[in-house]
């Protein structure tokens, strides 16, 4: 059976340097990374992990480039036909050279990455992860792809679209040996050009979709070819760095994400809006994620040692039902190219894991209620730039802020099937300062009684660091007021009865 993520999952993005970490922090998937060595898998499916295989879509090891013609020809091209950089060479490193990125419409880079796919799931993996999901799509702010099959496989999709007034805004009768290359080419002079007017072009539109949908059926097909070569159902997921519309794409068609987000760590606790816009997105296409923060918000702790910044991301994803990954070693951005690494300390953050774990029962199956619930209007799928608009449009207005308490407290209902609740108090009340967040007392919650259309009157707080506690729930006007004496981190308040 393909297993998924459930919310109480604790998740190492790869594999632990120390594998006595796993164990520390209660560990349960491994999302990406080393498994194609059997040993290794085994030893920790006998630990209980799910392990998961991973490649990237990115570009080819510069080993393989050199040694493989066909390859080197293999990636995305701008409009002049010149290659694409992925990754720019850091300064000063001279003899390195620029990769670029390979086009996942090329049939010499697909070949390329199937292999890397079958090496991946070598050793026994039950999941297939993929870096870099977009593949040439990313290119698309680059000025790409207008290689050979890009091209080819553009004119195709526009003929299966059956759309004449899409040929009338090309000026063409039909779209057999449609070249967009010569299109584009036949108004602007450079590439430069091209990417400052790209957006007004005729057809730019659905030369985007046509990118990210051969992307996301790349991504498919990668996990089909996994499945066929190991025999049986595997967990595909992808890192979708939410929440960009264009990544995601994708993400209806994965078993689960392993995501890199931004959390703009210089911001501190005032900068998370864009992580729970991701969660929420997420929740609102049915689709779970494991989050993790960017190199450059890990250089930003490792230079401070701001784990305590680290445990308000943890308490956040969890409490809008996602997932952190254990901080157990993750790649900082560093200027000088070096490698660069937060090891965060397992004495912070295995405590906090074993919160989660523990209280599975208040985290499991139970959804966002009130402002962050999912909203009306979400399209199943994401392939065209309108259906893209319309999950914009249904996430952003009204846009979503999670209710609050006092200044320092962020309150995320949530609600199960059977009718249990379950209420976050997150203090986001981080000090740059002293780089702690600073306890919080007498944090008076307000719920508005339209969420649960009940009365309430008794509740039991579950706070990290703290034993259990009962709550009195009193009705005032048309809210359900509680108060938690302290607030360390993280609350989950549970309702016992209601009339
Ligand atoms: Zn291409």
């Amino acid at each position: 059976m393909k297993r998924t993520l459930l919310h109480d999952d604790v998740v190492f993005a790869t594999p632990a340097a120390d594998s006595t970490a796993y164990a520390k922090y209660g560990a349960t998937v491994v999302a990406a990374g080393g498994a194609h060595a059997s040993d290794y898998v085994n030893k920790l499916k006998r630990c209980g992990l799910h392990v998961a295989g991973s490649i990237s879509c990115l570009s080819a090891h510069s080993h393989d480039l050199h040694a493989n013609a066909d390859l080197a020809a293999a990636v995305a091209r701008d409009i002049a036909g010149e290659p694409i950089a992925a990754i720019q060479p850091a300064q000063g490193a001279i003899a390195a050279a620029p990769r670029y990125f390979g086009c996942v419409n090329h049939p010499a880079f697909r070949a390329y990455v199937r292999r890397k796919v079958c090496d991946a799931i070598a050793g026994g993996a039950e999941g297939l992860h993929i870096d870099d999901h977009l593949g040439s799509a990313a290119s698309l702010s680059h000025g790409g792809c207008f290689c050979e099959y890009c091209m080819s496989g553009f004119a195709g999709y526009l003929l299966k679209q059956n759309d004449p007034t899409l040929a009338a805004t090309a000026g063409v009768a039909s779209f057999d040996g449609f070249d967009y290359r010569a299109f584009v080419n036949a108004h602007v002079s450079s590439p430069e050009q091209y990417l400052n007017t790209a957006a007004s072009f005729p057809l730019h539109n659905e030369f985007v979709d046509f990118q990210l949908s051969s992307a996301a059926d790349n991504v498919v097909a990668l996990g089909k070819l996994a499945e066929d070569v190991a025999g049986r159902p595997l967990s595909l997921s992808a890192n979708a760095t939410l929440p960009a519309l264009d990544h995601a794409v994708v993400l209806p068609r994965l078993t689960y994400c392993a995501s890199e987000i931004d959390h703009n760590a210089p911001d501190a606790g005032l900068g998370l809006q864009t992580a729970i816009s991701a969660y929420r997105m997420a929740e609102a296409i049915g689709i779970p994620v494991a989050a993790t923060a960017t190199p450059r918000d890990w250089a930003f702790v490792n230079s401070r040692r701001a784990d305590s910044l680290v445990t308000l991301w943890i308490a956040l994803a969890y409490a809008c039902g996602q997932r952190f990954m254990a901080p157990n070693r993750m790649p900082c951005a560093a200027a000088d190219a070096a490698a660069h690494w937060y090891c965060g300390p397992a004495s912070t953050f295995s405590p906090l894991y074993a919160f989660v774990r523990k209280h599975g029962f208040l985290l499991n199956d139970f959804a966002a209620v009130g402002p962050l619930a999912r909203p009306d209007g979400i399209p199943l799928t994401l392939e065209t730039s309108a259906k893209r608009d319309a999950l914009f449009s249904a996430l952003a207005i009204p846009p979503a802020a999670p209710l609050t308490a006092g200044s320092g407290a962020w309150v995320f209902p949530r609600a199960k099937g059977d009718g249990a609740i379950a209420i976050h108090v997150v203090n986001h009340a981080y000090n740059v300062n002293s780089q702690r967040v600073e306890r919080l007392s007498n944090v008076e919650v307000r719920l508005p009684n339209r969420i649960f259309n009940r009365i309430f009157t008794d509740a039991t707080a579950y706070s990290y660091g703290a034993e259990p506690a009962k709550l009195t729930v009193q009705t005032e006007g048309d809210s359900s007021v509680f108060v938690l004496p302290e607030l360390n981190l993280w609350s989950i308040v549970t309702f016992e009865y209601w009339a």
